[in-house]
């Protein structure tokens, strides 16, 4: 998820004009995928061979279905394979559409709205976009956070799972909550967040997902609520708090505010608040991993965004089939 700035290559501005076009025509989304993919040398993605030719039809135009022959295994291919493309028919000009406008609107794009530009049928629409999703949420490994590090958790209205009944005032209530989860995320001061959703929030819970994502070195800040009170052991880089509830919102160098930043600007209110009103629980890891991908992608512009998100989906191979 974690993404470091900047890092889209030198001919980027060449290869940023060149996204309308890729947008709007098939060969030239091809060709688009294809140079960001292998810069000036294809290679077979099924042995790694740069011998590789471009398939020619009778008239010495491109082949059809833009197959290359590989002259190491023999094998034709085309530059889907291996890519979060691969088992898609949906052409590759609107998955470019779609990649650049889940990058370039700041409230994400609903499938909705991807069925009303593209023509896709509403479920291919949503494939499209939870793919999409997925490649933003690349690097499996990214590297822990390090230096002071914000800790915090907020809770997001899901779609009901059950209808309402109205008939007790405390099951009502339960079932308020009921349809809310947990979102946990932390952020480096000035720099890139993590975030997922949580089935509940524990000491435990919270102290695996530290453990996991921040370095032992790192100092973490919360605010002042009991989860962060017992970490298991004492947590080695030391942990302070902000005590919210008496007013204070920074001491020093200890604060909160970029994470909740991250909840209230870039989660809530742009995304799930906005377009998505409300998101199923199966797919808030999606939504999360949408706008996390955003606020650490903040400081290039929508062109650049959507070229790092594209290179995401390369490596991306999807081992389960997602299911809109
Ligand atoms: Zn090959």
């Amino acid at each position: 998820m974690a993404r470091d700035q900047g890092k889209v290559g030198e001919q980027k501005s060449e290869i940023l004009q060149a996204i309308p076009a890729a947008c709007a025509d098939e060969t030239a989304a091809v060709e688009f995928i294809e140079r960001l993919r292998w810069g000036n040398e294809p290679w077979c993605p099924r042995c790694g061979d740069l011998n590789a030719r471009q398939m020619q039809d009778r008239q010495g135009n491109r082949n059809a279905r833009y197959l290359w022959r590989c002259h190491g295994c023999k094998k034709q291919f085309t530059v889907r394979i291996g890519t979060i493309f691969e088992d898609s028919r949906i052409p590759l000009r609107i998955w470019c559409h779609g990649f650049w406008r889940a990058c370039s609107s700041k409230k994400g794009v609903s499938a909705l709205q991807i069925q009303r530009e593209t023509g896709l049928s509403y479920k291919s629409a949503l494939f499209l976009m939870h793919r999409i999703r997925f490649a933003m949420g690349a690097d499996p490994r990214p590297p822990k956070r390090s230096g002071a590090v914000q800790a915090d958790e907020t809770y997001v209205r899901g779609k009901p799972r059950h209808k309402k009944r109205m008939s007790e005032r405390y099951s009502a209530r339960r079932e308020e909550w009921s349809k809310k989860t947990p979102v946990f995320a932390v952020v480096e001061r000035n720099g890139n967040v993590r975030a997922r959703p949580m089935e509940r929030v524990t000491s435990q819970t919270v102290g695996a997902a530290l453990a996991e994502w921040i370095e032992p070195s790192a100092e973490i800040h919360t605010d002042e609520s009991r989860v962060y009170h017992f970490l298991g052991k004492p947590w080695p880089g030391g942990h302070q708090s902000v005590n919210h509830s008496a007013g204070e919102y920074a001491r020093g160098p200890v604060t909160t505010n970029s994470v909740e930043g991250f909840f209230s600007l870039f989660l809530l209110k742009r995304g799930l608040y906005g377009t998505f009103h409300s998101v199923s629980k199966k797919h808030l890891h999606r939504y999360v991993d949408e706008f996390a991908f955003k606020y650490n992608t903040r400081g290039l512009d929508d062109g650049e965004r959507a070229l790092v998100a594209i290179r995401s989906a390369e490596g991306r191979q999807l081992r389960s089939r997602i299911r809109p």
